[in-house]
């Protein structure tokens, strides 16, 4: 039997205002909306629901404020059994928040307010021990680089494989990409960050190339509705996505992200994690809202067999 995987998340955590729209207005324009919810989100946050979903023991080192929203997102994370012992608090920033704008087509627009998440502060003795024993780091760009960057330098000397997701954009150092085994990324990332346009499978192996070249190991380009490439030493597979009635895709690379990173430290092949990775991300576009749409594994595993990858050139 394989052990349970151990996963330390290092991101951000946001208070989602959620706003339905039929669509989003116009400059100067005013319209009815249908909605407005206040639902746990934060990149990191899902991330880390989307790796305890599946079965990890996860822990989260993130920041938020000392107010209603904080103590929510700590209550949230809390129910699914998310160590807590590194949450930090801020005495003076508010929780993270952004606005979620969604429309009936399932278009979503977002801005984030960092807020707490801005003010993560980490301490190198205390990360040597948080990250002990764990299989994989996994962390975004929602909370600050140095930050980011301190805690990759960590996990590599604990002997902790680091998994990435570069959103949203920022330039990075050209140091950090060696110290990537996993780089996760849509495909407006893969293009940006690669150069070139990525739109098809075909494009999103050679963004994955070029971005190995850089020295990270292995490569995961999502491609929204039409699937996952990845790209690793073996060569560049196209995995595609389930076919499903989406009505809100927030969320959905974070929720591909946490079963990556668990079917990985379970042992997966990378074409065998993505595979997952689709089924997962499949159930929580069919769901509305950020960490209340990231299903089980149960739920992942109710889903239909993911489609057999297809090799590329
Ligand atoms: P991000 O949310 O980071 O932009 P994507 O939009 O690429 O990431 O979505 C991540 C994964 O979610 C995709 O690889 C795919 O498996 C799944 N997904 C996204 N949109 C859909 C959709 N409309 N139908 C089915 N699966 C989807």
């Amino acid at each position: 039997m394989t052990q349970t995987p151990a996963i330390v998340v290092l991101g951000s955590l946001n208070m989602d205002l959620l706003l339905r729209v039929p669509r989003v207005p116009g400059a100067g324009e005013t319209l009815l909306g249908h909605s407005l919810q206040l639902l746990p989100g934060g990149k990191g946050g899902n991330q880390a629901v989307g790796c305890a979903r599946q079965g990890a023991r996860v822990r989260l080192l993130a920041r938020i404020g000392r107010d209603a929203d904080g103590q929510a997102l700590r209550e949230a994370l809390a129910r699914d059994g998310i160590a807590l012992d590194a949450l930090q608090q801020d005495e003076t920033e508010p929780t993270g928040r952004a606005l979620v704008m969604l429309e009936d087509s399932a278009q979503n627009r977002i801005v984030v307010l960092p807020g707490a998440n801005a003010r993560l502060a980490l301490d190198d003795a205390a990360l040597a021990r948080q990250l002990q024993g764990a299989q994989y780091l996994v962390t975004q760009l929602e909370t600050p680089l140095p930050v980011v960057l301190q805690a990759v330098a960590a996990a590599r000397r604990a002997g902790c494989k680091v998994m990435f997701n570069p959103s949203p954009m920022l330039p990075l150092p050209d140091a950090l990409w060696p110290q990537i085994d996993t780089l996760v990324l849509n495909e407006v990332e893969a293009a940006a960050y690669a150069g070139g346009e990525v739109a098809t499978p075909a494009q999103a192996a050679a963004a994955g190339r070029a971005l190995r070249a850089r020295g990270v190991a292995q490569v995961v380009v999502t491609l929204g509705a039409l699937g996952a490439v990845t790209v690793e030493q073996g060569g560049c597979r196209f995995q595609p996505a389930l076919r499903v009635r989406a009505v809100d895709t927030t969320a959905a690379g974070d929720t591909f992200t946490g079963a990556l990173a668990v079917a990985l430290a379970q042992g997966s092949s990378l074409a065998q994690a993505a595979a997952r990775g689709v089924r997962a991300s499949a159930v929580c576009v069919t769901r509305i809202g950020a960490q209340v749409s990231i299903p089980t594994a149960a739920e992942a595993d109710a889903q239909p067999e993911a489609l057999p990858a297809q090799d590329l050139p």
